[in-house]
């Protein structure tokens, strides 16, 4: 893989990747320490994509930006849902008179998510927690964590607001056309979007460089089975030119698309074979967290983790490789002979 840029822009300042396309990078107070968000066009008609999430050092970033730039952006397009994407979506939503640009999923979850009471939220995951075999420390510990979506997220804009996108739309972003291609199972509807002219592939969390994005099971999400919606878009990525340029939430940008898809194509067929040798006991999502993860996880990683390892046995549950036993109300997985 071929990363074009040496460096990484300072927080809150910008840096052209290609004609009509700066980067911005946005810190973040997770393990996880950055967001990239995109600035399309010139002043006046500028897109802004994605905004990083909402606290004091992210829209002081942001004031600072548009301050040295003279103005805000016209429009704002959030590729999905989550509080690193999408935080800060109604706090320049006030700002900006242009339009919001979304997937309806997932402006539809952020909402519904947002609007759960903390009470609720907790019980959702407590219980999600205990018929997966966590121990009842970590179920406990969650009954204080409140809706930790709303926790990071300022109030959205109401859903009039925004203009909905489509898979395979064109749209015209700063003057430049795009395609959206719908990106799914680390989201359920996340939007990329890829402008044919030049190769331009803006990934979102679909397709990162250097890590694996997280593909979870999630207690509140529709989605039963999202390894196989993750692993059908990325064939539907494999469409693309090598030399696309790929801009990635996270990480550097890069070429070698087809490289990266195939080894993340890889890297779930490794887990799930992984995940198939070590059923061979009855297993709960929690004791396979051994086989999987060697490090020490904090609260936030505990969640991804607990889904993580649900959405490959899912997979497994359906080709038939995995059967679920109940045991009271504790779910096991064993596989099977196929
Ligand atoms: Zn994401």
């Amino acid at each position: 893989m071929d990363y074009p840029f040496e460096g990484t822009p300072e927080p809150g300042k910008k840096f052209t990747v290609c004609e009509g396309i700066d980067w911005i990078r946005m810190p973040l107070p997770f393990a996880l320490d950055h967001v990239n968000c995109w600035l399309l066009g010139d002043p006046g008609s500028q897109v802004l994509i994605d905004t990083g999430v909402n606290d004091k050092n992210t829209r002081d970033n942001w004031q600072g930006l548009f301050h040295d730039i003279g103005q805000w952006p016209e429009h704002l397009l959030v590729t999905h849902f989550h509080p690193d994407h999408m935080g800060l979506a109604g706090w320049i939503g006030e700002k900006i008179a242009g339009e919001l640009l979304g997937s309806d999923i997932e402006i539809n979850t952020a909402i519904t998510l947002y609007g759960i009471e903390s009470e609720d939220y907790e019980s959702i995951y407590a219980k999600w927690y205990s018929c997966n075999g966590l121990p009842q420390s970590t179920c406990d510990a969650v009954r204080s964590n409140g809706n930790t979506y709303k926790g990071k997220v300022f109030s959205l804009p109401e859903k009039a607001r925004w203009r909905l996108l489509s898979d395979g739309q064109s749209v015209k972003l700063a003057g430049r056309d795009y395609r959206v291609i719908v990106g799914r199972g680390h989201a359920p509807d996340m939007t990329l979007l890829y402008r044919e002219d030049d190769h331009v592939l803006i990934a979102a969390d679909q397709v990162l460089p250097r890590i694996t994005p997280n593909v979870s099971v999630m207690p509140q999400l529709a989605d039963n089975n999202p390894l196989q919606s993750f692993l059908h878009t990325l064939t539907t990525l494999e469409a693309l030119p090598d030399d696309t340029l790929v801009l990635p939430s996270h990480g550097k940008p890069f070429k070698g698309l087809k490289q990266r898809l195939a080894y993340l194509k890889r890297h779930h067929e490794l887990r799930l074979d992984e995940i198939w040798q070590a059923c061979k006991q009855p297993c709960s999502a929690y004791d396979l967290f051994v086989v999987l993860f060697s490090r020490e996880l904090d609260a936030q990683q505990t969640s991804f983790a607990l889904g993580e390892t649900l959405a490959h046995l899912h997979y497994l549950e359906q080709q038939g490789r995995v059967q679920r036993v109940m045991e009271g109300a504790i779910a096991r997985f064993v596989s099977t002979n196929v």
